[in-house]
């Protein structure tokens, strides 16, 4: 790339990171500036309602390692982007600072959602996104020995729920929907209901929060059942909301993330490519429709593809087709999901502890519940079920842009097409999920012995036609 060529990463989480980094594995020699409005470096986030709200690991033990012994970065922590202009190419910072770019990767990830009619300036009603936000909560929880309370029956809440009895504190899940995780499939959902009951967290479903009584000490929360719980503090966690404020009047399309097409280019700006939570593009693997995803590992690949594909140039991007798979760990037990469960009509059972999502007859997702083995097998069958497309949708949407100066696209020159950086995918996936196996220590709860592998007793076996009958989702 010319001498003076920047790239300008705004936001300095996982996505951030780990750009910063396939930058320099595909050899760009220009400037990096890595912009990011929380005070400390990228660090495990899932940690936050695990291990760093339990107190099993400090803020110092969770910062993200560099797999890069160099990466050259100039870091700019404790800064807000507040404007973007995309014919400038310019990003702005508080106090009348600009920086210029020729290329721009955005990934400020999302912020949790407000639930309204809650004493948002109460100091016990948090929520939970940052390592000071985890702090703040075992602030709370030191202060009172009553109990905890988490409204929100999604992954965080049952994240929340699962480390408070972890570290011996009696807590109360509150959801409106009928079941935890329902999203997951029955098998998942009834799964994380005996794991509470097994270890004695409340839930209170079909309900929401009637009135708050915020009283010296406790809040008090009367639910719309009736109940009236006391709480040394109060975890909001019902979903959360894309961070594209600083996007708003740069003409891109930010209405539920910021629209790209499948090459991760955002629409309408052929030097701007987006990463992590907040990219919203066609998955070519499932349809041209864009949808955002809000997992680690989908962080990590779309930051890597974001980064070849800018340094590319958008006619030799390549569109970004992910099989995006999640987990999580709670109490002992692994949650696993692999696909798109969320555009199932149906669900059924394909093996013991593995659900299947069922659209239009064809497999689209995969869920388990404590079986990591049959898991892996079944994550291969969806990925032959659903082969990558190599086609890409036409009108082409992104717009050439002319490009006056030397630009990143440049780059594609020095880059081969199949370029290898000689670094082993695979090894670097694993070691995400080793990461993530220890995000809960095993010492409080007898350890669990590995899951059988699948049994020959269900009629679906990976390379088998599906069973035929669908059980309606729980939605
Ligand atoms: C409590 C919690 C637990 C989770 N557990 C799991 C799990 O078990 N498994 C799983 O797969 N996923 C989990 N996730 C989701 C996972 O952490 C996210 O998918 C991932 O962090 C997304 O990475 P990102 O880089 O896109 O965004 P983020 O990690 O959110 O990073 C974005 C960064 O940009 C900053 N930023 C925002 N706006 C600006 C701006 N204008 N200027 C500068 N900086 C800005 C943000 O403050 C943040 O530091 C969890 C998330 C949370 C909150």
């Amino acid at each position: 790339m010319a001498d003076g060529d920047r790239i300008v990463i705004v936001g300095a989480g996982v996505a951030g990171l780990r750009a910063a980094e396939r930058l320099r594995e595909q050899n760009f020699d220009g400037e990096i500036v890595l912009i990011g409005d929380e005070a400390r470096r990228p660090y495990h986030r899932p940690m936050v309602s695990k291990a760093l709200v339990m107190g099993t690991e400090r803020p110092s033990d969770v910062g993200l390692s560099h797999y890069l012994p160099d990466l050259d970065v100039h870091w700019r922590l404790g800064a807000r982007v507040t404007h973007l202009d995309t014919t400038e190419r310019v990003v702005h910072l508080p106090g009348g600072e600009s920086l210029w770019y020729d290329g721009l990767i955005a990934a400020t990830g999302v912020y949790p959602r407000h639930l309204p009619g809650s004493p948002r300036h109460d100091p016990r009603v948090r929520i939970l996104r940052t390592v000071e936000d985890s702090m703040a909560v075992r602030r709370c929880l030191h202060a009172s020995k009553k109990p905890a309370v988490v409204i929100g029956a999604g992954l965080i809440g049952n994240e929340f729920a699962a480390s408070m009895r972890h570290i011996g504190r009696d807590v109360t899940l509150v959801g409106h929907a009928k079941a935890p995780l329902h999203r997951f499939g029955d098998r998942v959902s009834s799964g994380i209901v005996e794991a509470h009951h097994e270890h004695r967290a409340k839930l209170a479903m079909k309900s929401e929060v009637r009135h708050w009584i915020s009283t010296k000490d406790t809040v008090g929360l009367h639910l719309t059942n009736n109940q009236l719980l006391v709480a040394s503090v109060v975890v909001l966690a019902i979903g959360s909301v894309p961070s594209v404020d600083w996007m708003r009047g740069s003409g891109l399309d930010i209405s539920d993330g910021v629209l790209c097409d499948a090459k991760l280019f955002a629409e309408g700006a052929s030097d701007v490519v987006i990463a992590g939570d907040i990219a919203r593009w066609p998955n070519l693997r499932f349809d041209e429709t864009p949808r955002r995803v809000e997992h680690w590992i989908n962080a990590v690949e779309s930051a890597r593809h974001a980064a070849d594909n800018l340094l590319m140039g958008h006619s030799s991007a390549k569109p970004f087709t992910p099989l995006p798979r999640a987990w999580s760990t709670l109490y002992d037990t692994r949650l696993q999901m692999c696909g798109m469960p969320s555009l199932a009509e149906d669900t059924v059972s394909l093996a013991d502890g593995i659900t299947g999502f069922i659209r239009d007859g064809r497999l689209v997702g995969i869920s388990a519940w404590d079986k990591p083995r049959a898991m892996l097998d079944w994550m291969a069958e969806l990925d032959r079920r659903l082969p990558a497309p190599d086609y890409v949708p036409e009108p082409e949407p992104a717009p050439e842009v002319p490009v006056a100066e030397p630009s990143v696209a440049a780059l594609a020159a020095d880059v081969p097409a199949e370029f290898d950086s000689g670094f082993d995918h695979q090894a670097f996936e694993r070691e995400f999920e080793s990461e993530f196996a220890n995000d809960i220590p095993t010492t409080a709860f007898p350890a669990q012995s590995l899951p059988a592998p699948p049994t020959t007793a269900f009629a679906a076996q990976p390379g088998a036609a599906l069973p035929t009958m669908a059980i309606p989702m729980g939605r």
